[in-house]
Formats: C-alpha cells, sequence, structure tokens
C-alpha cells in the first residue's frame, strides 16, 4: 500500500493493473491481446466466434459499400471488428505464394467465359469477346479507363487491402471503469477490464470516457457492452474464442510480457525483410494510457485503421482538476470568513 502513496493511479506507467486494483500477490499474469494485422486475412472468424461464444445479438448483415465491412466497427453488439482498408499502394516488398504477373487477367476476363448468364452457375463477368453467342441482357464490357491498371514494371500490385481486428484495449489506465459510478466496470485478477451487465445502470457516463470510442450502449435497453477478453474462458484455463479461431494467429493471446518480446521480434523481422511501414501500436507502457492491454501490429498510421493516434486517459487530470477545485474553493471560503469577521468588528457595519 505505501508504494501507492504519492503516485497518480490513473496515468503513468503501471506494473500491475490487477495488484492496484486489489487482487492478492498471488494473481495470475497480466494476460493480453497480441494483434499482428500483417497476417490476418480478413475471414472474419473472430467475429463470428466472439458472437458465438459470448451469445450476442445479430446488428446487421449490410455491406457498408465500404470493401466487405458489414459491421462498421465496434458496437454494444460487434465486440471484434474485422477492418477492410483499400489502398492504392503497392504491396512492398511481400512474397506471393505463386507468381502470376506473366499473366494478363484484364485480357482474360475481356474474352469472357462464353458461357451465357442464364446457364453460368455464376454469372460470367465480362461474355464481351463471344458476343455474338452472349445473351442479350449480357453485361456490356468494362470501360478500359475505369479498371486499375496491370501491374507495375517490378511486378507488384498498385493495390493493397490492409485487414485487421479490432477490439477493447483493456487499457492500463481505463477511464471508463475510473468513471463508472455503480462498480459495473471492474479490473479482474488477468488485468483485463470487464463490464457486469447486472450491476450496470445505463447512465452512459463510461461511453464518452474511453478514448477508443469503444464501449456503448445497447439501443435497446441503455445498458453498456464490449469485449471482455472472454472472462468465463480464462477462468477456465481457456483462451479467447477470437484467439482460438483464428486460423492464421493473427490474434495472438497470452502473457503481456511475452507478447511484447514477441511483437518486438516480429517488427524486426518486417523490417528486415523491406516491410519499413510495420510497427506496433498501443505496446507502449510510457503512452498516453499507459500501454493497452490489447495491442496491434499495423503496416500504415493508426489514423488509416480508424485509430486514435496519440490516445489519452480521459481522467488524466482529475487529481490536478481536484487540486485547483480544491484551492478554489478555500480561497473562497477565506474571503467570505475576512468578510464576516470584517462585518463582527465594532464599527464593521454588523448589525
Ligand atoms: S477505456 Fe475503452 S478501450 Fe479502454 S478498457 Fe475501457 S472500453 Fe476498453
Ligand atoms: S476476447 Fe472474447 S469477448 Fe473479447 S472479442 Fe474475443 S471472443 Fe469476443
Ligand atoms: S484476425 Fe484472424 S480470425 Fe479475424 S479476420 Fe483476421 S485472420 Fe480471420
Amino acid at each position: 500500500m505505501s508504494s501507492l502513496i504519492g503516485r497518480n493511479l490513473l496515468a503513468g506507467p503501471e506494473p500491475d493493473p490487477a495488484g492496484d486494483a486489489g487482487h492478492g500477490p498471488g494473481h495470475p499474469p497480466r494476460m493480453g491481446f497480441f494483434t499482428d494485422t500483417s497476417v490476418c486475412i480478413g475471414c472474419k472468424a473472430c467475429e463470428v466466434a466472439c458472437k458465438e461464444w459470448n451469445a450476442i445479438p445479430e446488428d446487421g448483415l449490410e455491406l457498408t459499400g465500404m470493401s466487405y465491412d458489414n459491421t462498421q466497427g465496434l458496437g454494444a453488439d460487434t465486440w471484434r471488428h474485422v477492418a477492410f482498408i483499400e489502398q492504392s499502394k503497392p504491396l512492398g516488398h511481400a512474397v506471393t505464394a505463386a507468381d502470376h504477373s506473366d499473366i494478363d487477367v484484364l485480357a482474360l476476363a475481356a474474352q469472357g467465359s462464353g458461357t451465357p448468364p442464364a446457364e453460368a452457375a455464376v454469372t460470367p463477368t465480362t461474355p464481351a469477346a463471344s458476343a455474338a453467342s452472349a445473351a442479350p441482357d449480357a453485361p456490356p464490357a468494362p470501360d478500359a479507363a475505369a479498371v486499375p491498371g496491370p501491374p507495375a514494371p517490378d511486378g507488384r500490385t498498385e493495390l493493397r487491402w490492409l485487414m485487421s481486428s479490432d477490439v477493447c484495449k483493456h487499457c492500463t489506465h481505463a477511464a471508463c471503469l475510473d468513471v463508472c459510478p455503480t462498480g459495473a466496470l471492474f479490473r479482474t485478477e488477468f488485468g483485463t477490464v470487464v463490464v457486469q451487465e447486472d450491476v450496470c445502470n445505463g447512465c452512459g457516463y463510461c461511453v464518452p470516457a474511453c478514448p477508443y470510442g469503444v464501449i456503448d450502449q445497447r439501443k435497446d435497453d441503455g445498458r453498456v457492452f464490449k469485449c471482455t477478453m472472454c472472462y468465463d474462458r480464462l477462468g477456465a484455463g481457456q483462451e479467447p474464442a477470437c484467439a482460438k479461431a483464428c486460423p492464421t494467429d493473427s490474434i495472438q493471446f497470452g502473457p503481456l510480457d511475452e507478447l511484447r518480446e514477441r511483437a518486438a521480434a516480429r517488427v524486426e523481422q518486417l523490417h528486415e525483410t523491406g516491410v519499413a511501414d510495420a510497427r506496433l501500436y498501443g505496446a507502449d507502457p510510457e503512452d498516453g494510457v499507459g500501454g493497452d492491454g490489447a495491442f496491434f501490429l499495423l503496416l500504415d498510421d493508426p489514423e488509416v485503421y480508424g485509430l486514435p493516434p496519440d490516445p489519452v486517459v480521459t481522467t488524466r487530470d482529475l487529481p490536478s482538476m481536484w487540486r485547483h477545485a480544491g484551492v478554489a474553493a478555500a480561497t473562497l471560503l477565506g474571503g467570505l470568513a475576512a468578510v464576516f469577521a470584517a462585518n463582527r468588528m465594532p464599527g464593521g457595519g454588523g448589525r
């Protein structure tokens, strides 16, 4: 306890969030997620596993028109969200499994399959070359100027997809937890942040407090929901459902210290192979939230993925605000006392 005296528990590096929350010295190590977006294939198995394990209601299956994204972002009913970002950028030095740069796929597409649409299991894309045999309602050939250009002379394409599975960051300093008046949000023995739906009163204070815009109120009852890092599974010695389901190990679960070491080595490896843009996000205990329990390897700036570039725990300045408010209150009381004393003195104007 003496180690806590004089420390600002709302900001700065914090080696043991679970211990500071009152869990005894024998509590388990802090557990977390390392999401390596460089190997995410956008399969969404993580989204599905999360929904299935946690019995989360369906929240819309309509494509947004923004690539293959049908959930748009994290919310009360989306605790994992796979972002699809299309960029006009070369793939870098990624080594593809098979080199098809000698094949002109656009020319092949322009030939068409020759199968009339009515007879095709999947409608052929461009039956232009066999226009005579094509059905009258066949779609027109694409405008050559409207399709992406051929590969660059070095064989690399000028289009890439970034895919990233976003989640609650289980912040070292979690403002959502700091502002919750009912104790519905709490720090577990694993150092994660969990909300208890039977204690939440729907006040919504935690929603604007989250620097990442993660926690969200369910529209029909007002209570908030977010990723629990599958607290029930952790208690049973199992890994979270999303990490279990991920086929590429893009989502890695384990003791946070080990994950940070593994992530640093992975960034180094990517740099050595020419992927200079690889960087970690949320792994630094010196950042504005004291580091995240769920951090990421990104291939571009955080803003590209919809992440704040420099998040700060929104309760960081509360201690100094209370200090200033205390000084202001003391000054006011002192002034009132002086006026009262002056009025009590003989000839001071008091009755
Ligand atoms: S502040 Fe936001 S990101 Fe951090 S633990 Fe709370 S809900 Fe998750
Ligand atoms: S840890 Fe569990 S609750 Fe959190 S995103 Fe993964 S599956 Fe969902
Ligand atoms: S994180 Fe894993 S499970 Fe989720 S979309 Fe990417 S590859 Fe699929």
